[in-house]
C-alpha cells in the first residue's frame, strides 16, 4: 500500500531546509568567473594554477606500478602504512628537528588538504575562533566556516615582506580564540618567518594558550640557506603544534593525493576518528609512491627547487622593469607583483591581461580583501612560458600608460 501523507505533513516537509545553510551561505570563490573566461580562450599562458610543471619523478611513478603489479591493493591501517609513518617521523626529525611517534602521533591523509580539515575539525567548537594571516590559501576560511568556527584574519603587508606582524596578531587574540593556522612559506605572498619572527608567534601561543596549526606545504622550497624551521620545534611548542605537510608540491605528486600530520597524540587520536568515519585511510598505491618519495626522491626535489630559484629571479627581476614593484619571494613559487602602479584594480588588471595578452594571472583578492592591489603568478611553468608571459605583461603595462 501506497504511503501518502496527509497535506499538513507534505507541507512541513517542504519548509524544512534542503541544504546545510553555514555550508549554502559559504561564498564561491571569487575566480570561478575569471577561470571560466580562461578555459574558453585558446592559447593562454598560465601564471594561475598552483602546481608543479614537473611530472612526478620516475622513481616514485615506478614504485607505485611495482606496489600495484605485487597485488598492493588493500585498505591499510586508517593511520596509514607504518612504514610510511616511520619514514615520515625520520623524515620530520632529520630536517625539522622534532621527534614524532609513529605509532600515536602521526596520521597519513588525502593531501594536506584533508590534514587541515581534519586538524580544524578536530580542535574547534562552535564558536571557537581560528586565527590566520592574508592573504593565504584560500581554503582557510570556509574550512573552518564548516566546522563551526569563527575565522578571523590578520592581514599582512608588503612593508613587512608579508610576515606576521606579532602586535597585529595579538590584537586578534580574544578569549574565545583556540587556534592560530600558519603559512609558511606562503601561498600567494611567498613569505617566511625567520626564527624571531616564529618566537614571537610561539611566545603569543604559549601566553594565550593557543594550539598553532602549520601548514609546511611548502617547506621544501625555500631559497634561503635553509629550509623553513618548524614552529614546533621551539620550546613548549611541540605539545601545541599540529605539523601539517605532504608530498603534492616539493615532489611534484598533486595527483597522488598525500599528505600527513603530526602532533599530541589525543589531537591525532580525535583527527583519526574523523578520518576512520570518512575516507577510512589514504588510497594504498598513493602511500607507496610517497615511501619511496622520501627513500629516494631528495635529489630529484632538489633539481626542481634549483629550477623554480631560477624561474623566480627571472619573473620577480622582470615584474620590477615592468614597473609593477615585487618582492622577492622566499619560498614556495609564487610572485606576488603590486599592480597599484596601473590604476586597475586586481581583477581589472587579470581581466584585462587575459583578454588582451592571453596570459593568466590571479587576482591578489582571491586571497583575501587585503590582496587587493596585487596579483598572483604561479612560476611553475616552464621557463619558455614565463618569458613570453613576461614580455605580453611588459607591453600590457607599457599601453596602458599611453
Ligand atoms: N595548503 C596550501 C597553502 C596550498 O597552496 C595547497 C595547494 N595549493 C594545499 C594546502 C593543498 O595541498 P594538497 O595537494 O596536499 O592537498
Amino acid at each position: 500500500m501506497t504511503n501518502i501523507k496527509n497535506d499538513s505533513q507534505s507541507h512541513h516537509k517542504t519548509e524544512k531546509l534542503r541544504l546545510a545553510s553555514h555550508v549554502a551561505s559559504l561564498p564561491k570563490s571569487g575566480i570561478r568567473d575569471f577561470f571560466e573566461l580562461v578555459r574558453q580562450m585558446e592559447e593562454v599562458i598560465s601564471l594561475g594554477v598552483g602546481e608543479p610543471d614537473f611530472i612526478t619523478p620516475w622513481t616514485i611513478r615506478e614504485n607505485a606500478i611495482y606496489s600495484l603489479e605485487r597485488g598492493d591493493t588493500s585498505y591499510t591501517s586508517n593511520l596509514g602504512l607504518l612504514s610510511l609513518r616511520r619514514a615520515i617521523c625520520r623524515y620530520v626529525a632529520e630536517n625539522y628537528s622534532v621527534r614524532y611517534e609513529p605509532e600515536t602521533e602521526c596520521i597519513v591523509t588525502v593531501g594536506v588538504s584533508e590534514a587541515l580539515d581534519l586538524a580544524i575539525r578536530a580542535i574547534t567548537n562552535p564558536g571557537d575562533e581560528i586565527i590566520y594571516h592574508e592573504p593565504c590559501y584560500v581554503s582557510y576560511a570556509p574550512e573552518i566556516t564548516m566546522a563551526f568556527g569563527v575565522p578571523v584574519p590578520v592581514s599582512t603587508k608588503a612593508e613587512n615582506a608579508f610576515a606576521i606582524d606579532p602586535a597585529d596578531l595579538e590584537k586578534a587574540v580574544t578569549p574565545k580564540t583556540k587556534a592560530i593556522l600558519l603559512n609558511f612559506p606562503c601561498n600567494p605572498t611567498g613569505a617566511v618567518l625567520n626564527m624571531e619572527q616564529l618566537k614571537a608567534v610561539a611566545d603569543i601561543a604559549v601566553k594565550h594558550d593557543l594550539i598553532v596549526l602549520a601548514d609546511m606545504i611548502y617547506a621544501e622550497l625555500s631559497y634561503d640557506e635553509e629550509i623553513m624551521p618548524a614552529i614546533s620545534s621551539l620550546p613548549g611548542m611541540k605539545e601545541r603544534t599540529i605539523f601539517l605537510h605532504g608530498f603534492s608540491k616539493a615532489f611534484a605528486m598533486t595527483g597522488f593525493r598525500i599528505g600527513y600530520a603530526c602532533g599530541p597524540a589525543d589531537i591525532i587520536d580525535t583527527m583519526m576518528k574523523i578520518h576512520q568515519y570518512t575516507m577510512l585511510c589514504a588510497p594504498i598505491t598513493a602511500q607507496r609512491a610517497a615511501e619511496e618519495a622520501l627513500k629516494s626522491g631528495g635529489p630529484d626535489m632538489e633539481v626542481m627547487r634549483r629550477e623554480y630559484m631560477i624561474r623566480r629571479n627571472v619573473i620577480v627581476r622582470n615584474f620590477n622593469e615592468a614597473g609593477l614593484p615585487c618582492l622577492m619571494p622566499h619560498g614556495a613559487f609564487y610572485a606576488f607583483p603590486d599592480i597599484r602602479p596601473t590604476g586597475l584594480s586586481s581583477m581589472e588588471f587579470a581581466t584585462l591581461l587575459l583578454r588582451e595578452k592571453h596570459v593568466a594571472v590571479v587576482p591578489g583578492t582571491a586571497f583575501g580583501k587585503c590582496g587587493e592591489g596585487y596579483v598572483r603568478a604561479c612560476y611553475a611553468t616552464s621557463m619558455e612560458g614565463i618569458c613570453e608571459a613576461l614580455k605580453r605583461i611588459k607591453a600590457f603595462v607599457a599601453d596602458l600608460k599611453k
